[in-house]
């Protein structure tokens, strides 16, 4: 409920749709001090064995608690902390707050997959950073998958692939995120050490429709391809049981969505464990 009313007061400012240069400085503003008064908080939403629904994961998502507007989503604010460089500190934050969580609550053998701005990987030093992260939070490398999407390759595929290739050394894994929906082009897939594709929630919702779907045809692909280089698959998004039972009978590894869990405080998923939900 608190959630609606933050998001309604916030149409009267809205971020997103930040029309005028105003209203884009004053964000930035914003989003500096929030910085500055810690308001960034990562939720965490389950990822599950498809076959069994074990966790065997978590992806922190960014939340900002505004002390004003409520809770506020990513699409209120991601595009002005990329557009004015901002996400870089803010997502040094996140990535600390989340592996310190993740450490102090969740059970040993669960990972955490961060989602990594195209920005971090221009950085010649990116993995070196994370590496020194995770030797100050604790968290071993092998508990820790980076998401990068399509876009962050268009750039620089060889300095991507570069960085991800160090940091599988290491044991941290990389996820290619939202994979269908970019420029997908499966030459650069082979050469890429993924140990995770996520199939955009795109093609997941249209699983509802019936097997006789190009989407069915198009999931069944990318299973497929997956497969035969390797890679494991988590199903974005998915919302019905439809979705899921399609989903296990054509073999998928994971999966992540409303069904099986929102994106929450990390507390709330050791209270759900408690009461054995
Ligand atoms: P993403 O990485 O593809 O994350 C999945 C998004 O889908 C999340 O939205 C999640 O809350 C939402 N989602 C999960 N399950 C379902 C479902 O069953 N149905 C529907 N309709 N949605 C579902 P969210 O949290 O708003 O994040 C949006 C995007 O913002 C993320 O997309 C990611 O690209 C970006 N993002 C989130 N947190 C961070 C962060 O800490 N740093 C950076 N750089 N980007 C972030
Ligand atoms: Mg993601
Ligand atoms: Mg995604
Ligand atoms: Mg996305």
């Amino acid at each position: 409920r608190s959630k609606e009313l933050g998001r309604k007061r916030f149409e009267l400012f809205d971020a997103t749709l930040a029309k005028n240069v105003i209203d884009v400085l004053a964000l930035e503003g914003e989003l500096r001090k929030a910085l500055q008064h810690d308001q960034f908080e990562p939720y965490f939403q389950p990822i599950c064995q498809l076959d069994g629904g074990r966790v065997l994961g978590y992806e922190a998502l960014i939340r900002w608690n505004h002390p004003l507007r409520g809770l506020l989503q990513p699409a209120d604010f991601l595009r002005i902390a990329e557009d004015s460089g901002l996400i870089e500190v803010i997502d040094w934050r996140m990535f600390e707050l989340s592996c310190q969580l993740l450490l102090q609550y969740a059970s040993d053998d669960t990972f955490l997959t961060l989602n990594v701005s195209a920005l971090h990987l221009r950085h010649a030093d990116f993995d070196t950073r994370l590496i020194q992260l995770l030797e100050r939070t604790g968290l071993p490398p092998s508990r820790l998958v980076v998401e990068v999407t399509e876009g962050a390759l268009l750039d620089n595929p060889e300095r991507v692939r570069a960085t991800l290739e160090r940091l599988r050394v290491i044991g941290v894994g990389a996820a290619l995120d939202d994979f269908g929906t970019g420029y997908s082009s499966l030459s650069y897939l082979h050469s890429l050490p993924l140990r995770i594709l996520k199939i955009d929630r795109a093609f997941v919702q249209e699983l509802d429709k019936g097997a006789n779907t190009s989407s069915t045809t198009v999931v069944a692909a990318i299973l497929a391809l997956a497969r035969a280089l390797n890679i494991q698959v988590i199903a974005e998004g998915i919302e019905t049981e439809i979705q899921r039972a399609a989903l296990t009978a054509m073999g998928c590894d994971m999966a992540q969505g409303y069904l099986i869990g929102r994106p929450s405080p990390i507390a709330f998923w050791l209270e759900s464990r408690a009461a054995g939900a």
